[in-house]
């Protein structure tokens, strides 16, 4: 029998869970028993501010299979996955990571255990080759999110790739001993390394509830994961100072030079003061993007918790680290 543990980070999201169980459920009675493949869920609840935790509390009283872990606020999906698989090594042979809204197919689980199972492969990851129900500028500004990370890092990052996966063991320990504080899940799984092989399905839109997620955390979550993986951005930066800095020299030799030979006629403040608006705008966006770096530096070094725990379910949630 292989145990597979389900970690399911849930934020508000009590139309959801029940659906999400008995979808599940009904592909472990039938596939996944199939193959002796056994359930295990953990829940875990990111301060959710609706029914999510009594919701959860039911669940886990009436299965034995169900454990959950409730956070004393919201701590964010990167927390909640972070709390799950520490629960999840514990008591699984295999690990998966899924949505709750039910946009991580299920049906898909059967086909990623037997992949995890041949023992070739540490993750199962999945990709949406689609985004149909998706704002077409959010679809858009992830393409480039994607284009840019594989330019920038040397991740295996894909576009359309979801946290979704199926994962071994020692997968999920090495995510684990990534004990940063700004987390960035995605952007773990492809640094780990480890075999990894892809699965392609076309997009599933929410089945209940709404997205946690608005046009500018996207955008922040984005910044987030280029700083967490690469410092090119102040690579690029040095480089623009060089460029500007260099041309500005040549600018100034042009016209001392035309004033010793020509005079100097109170002329062209107009393109001098483009010239410094220019260098000035180049330099505050150059300190923003150190003052970034900077303050997931002060936030890395305060070495605070990266969750706190409220309630936990009797099966006994533990965290291994
Ligand atoms: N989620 C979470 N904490 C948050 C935001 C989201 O645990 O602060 C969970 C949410 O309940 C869901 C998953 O992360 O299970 C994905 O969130 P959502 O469906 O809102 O994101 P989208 O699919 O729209 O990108
Ligand atoms: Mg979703």
């Amino acid at each position: 029998m292989t145990r597979l543990s389900i970690v399911v980070p849930c934020h508000n999201e009590e139309q959801t869970i029940e659906l999400f169980y008995t979808t599940t459920q009904a592909i472990a009675m039938d596939e996944l028993a199939q193959r002796e493949v056994e359930l295990r869920f953990v829940f875990v609840d990111d301060g959710s501010k609706d029914h999510t935790l009594i919701k959860l509390r039911e669940l886990a009283a009436a299965h034995e299979e169900v454990s959950y872990v409730s956070f004393s606020r919201n701590f964010g999906k990167e927390a909640a996955l972070l709390a799950g698989l520490q629960a999840a090594v514990q008591c699984g042979d295999l690990i998966a990571v899924m949505d709750v809204d039910l946009q991580d197919p299920p049906s898909l689980l059967p086909k990623m255990c037997d992949l995890a199972r041949t023992g070739e492969y540490d993750r199962i990851a999945v990709r949406r080759t689609s985004r149909k129900g998706e704002p077409p500028i959010r679809s858009w500004c992830a393409r480039r999110f994607y284009g840019l990370m594989s330019h920038l890092t040397d991740l295996d990052l894909r576009d359309g790739a979801r946290d979704f996966s199926v994962m071994s063991k020692r997968f999920a320990e090495a995510v684990l001993s990534c004990g940063e504080y700004n987390r960035f899940t995605k952007g773990l799984f492809g640094w780990v390394g480890y075999p990894t092989t892809w699965i392609e399905y076309t997009n599933v839109e929410r089945v209940a509830g709404e997205t946690n997620w608005s046009f500018w955390s996207l955008v922040r979550y984005a910044f987030d994961g280029i700083v967490a993986y690469t410092v090119k951005p102040l690579e690029m930066l040095m480089a623009i100072g060089a460029t500007v800095s260099l041309c500005a020299l040549f600018a100034l030799v042009f016209v001392v030079v035309r004033a010793l030979l020509f005079g100097d006629p109170v002329s062209g403040w107009p393109s001098l003061m483009a010239s410094i608006l220019l260098a000035t705008g180049i330099i505050t966006f150059g300190l923003g993007i150190i003052g970034f770096y900077l303050s997931k530096i002060y936030l890395e070094v305060k070495n605070r918790p990266i969750y706190l725990v409220k309630e936990t379910s009797k099966q006994g949630w533990q965290k291994t680290q």
